[in-house]
C-alpha cells in the first residue's frame, strides 16, 4: 500500500494549521477530552489514564464537528489512501458505527454498498453480536471495527468472525485502546463491577486492555494480516494538523 497522493494533499493542506477531514473545515481548532475521564481516572485509580497509544487529550474532538481523533484519521485513510488503491465493487459494514464517520461514509459514497451493525445500538442495518455474526463467509470487501474489542465477552471469538465474514483479498480497520509500554494485555470479563472496571481498564463497560503486542498477536491468530500505520507513515506534518497523538497506529487488516 502506498500514498500517492502526498505532494497534492501537502498542497491542499499548506499554510493551514488544523485541518478536519469529516467536516472539511480548515482552522477550526479541536476541543479537549471531556474532564468526565480524568476524574474517574482519579476517582478510581486508573494508573494508566494518558498512555493511550491515540487518544490525544488536548485535541480530542473537532471543534466544528465533534469528530473524535480517531475518526478524523480513518476518514483521512480511507478517503486518500485505500480509495487510491482504485478498489470496486465494495460491500462495507460498519460495527458500532460512529456518527460523525458514518454520515461521512454515506456522504462521499466511498463503498457501493454501506451497511451498519451493532447490538445495542438502535438505527442499524442488523443489530448482532460480533461473536456470532448472521452473515455468510466472505459477505463483505471492506469492515470498520473500532473500539469494539474492548468490550466483548470473547475477542478471539469476534476476530474470529470478522475474519470469515471477510472476503479473500478484504480489508478492514480494526482498533482498540491500546496503552504505550504495557507489556501484557489485562483482562477479565467476569468483573462486572463499575468501579473496578473503572480502576482496571480505564471505562466501566470495558473487559480488557490491550498491549500493543499482545493486540497485533491475537489478531494474527485468526489468518488475517495486521498493517500498521504511524507517524511515519503519514507524516509528522499531518498528524499535527489533523491533531493527532504521534504515538497514534492505524491498524489495518487484511485477508
Ligand atoms: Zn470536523
Amino acid at each position: 500500500m502506498k500514498y500517492r497522493h502526498s505532494f497534492h494533499n501537502r498542497l491542499k493542506l499548506m499554510g493551514t494549521k488544523t485541518y478536519c477531514p469529516l467536516c472539511q473545515v480548515k482552522n477550526g481548532g479541536f476541543n479537549p477530552l471531556p474532564d468526565f475521564y480524568k476524574l474517574n481516572a482519579e476517582q478510581y485509580g486508573f494508573i494508566h489514564f494518558g498512555n493511550g497509544e491515540m487518544t490525544a487529550h488536548e485535541t480530542y474532538s473537532c471543534s466544528k464537528c465533534g469528530a473524535s481523533d480517531r475518526e478524523r484519521l480513518y476518514a483521512y485513510w480511507l478517503e486518500y489512501f485505500y480509495k487510491s488503491e482504485d478498489k470496486c465493487a465494495n460491500k462495507a459494514i460498519h460495527f458500532a458505527p460512529e456518527a460523525g464517520l458514518s454520515a461521512f461514509l454515506q456522504k462521499t459514497e466511498l463503498f457501493e454498498e454501506y451497511e451498519t451493525a451493532d447490538l445495542m445500538m438502535g438505527g442499524v442495518t442488523y443489530e448482532t453480536d460480533l461473536m456470532n455474526l448472521p452473515f455468510t463467509d466472505g459477505s463483505y470487501d471492506f469492515f470498520i471495527c473500532s473500539h469494539v474489542l474492548e468490550h466483548v465477552f470473547d475477542d478471539d471469538a469476534a476476530i474470529r468472525e470478522l475474519f470469515r465474514v471477510t472476503r479473500k483479498g478484504g480489508q478492514g480497520i480494526l482498533m482498540a485502546p491500546i496503552i504505550v509500554g504495557l507489556s501484557k494485555t489485562i483482562e477479565d470479563p467476569s468483573i462486572t463491577d463499575e468501579g473496578e472496571r473503572w480502576r482496571l481498564f480505564g471505562q466501566n463497560d470495558h473487559v480488557r486492555l490491550y498491549a500493543h503486542d499482545d493486540y497485533v498477536a491475537r489478531i494474527g491468530v485468526s489468518g488475517f494480516k495486521v498493517h500498521q500505520f504511524d507517524e511515519s507513515y503519514f507524516g509528522q506534518w499531518l498528524f499535527k494538523k489533523l491533531g493527532l497523538k504521534s504515538s497514534s497506529i492505524l491498524y489495518v487488516v487484511s485477508k
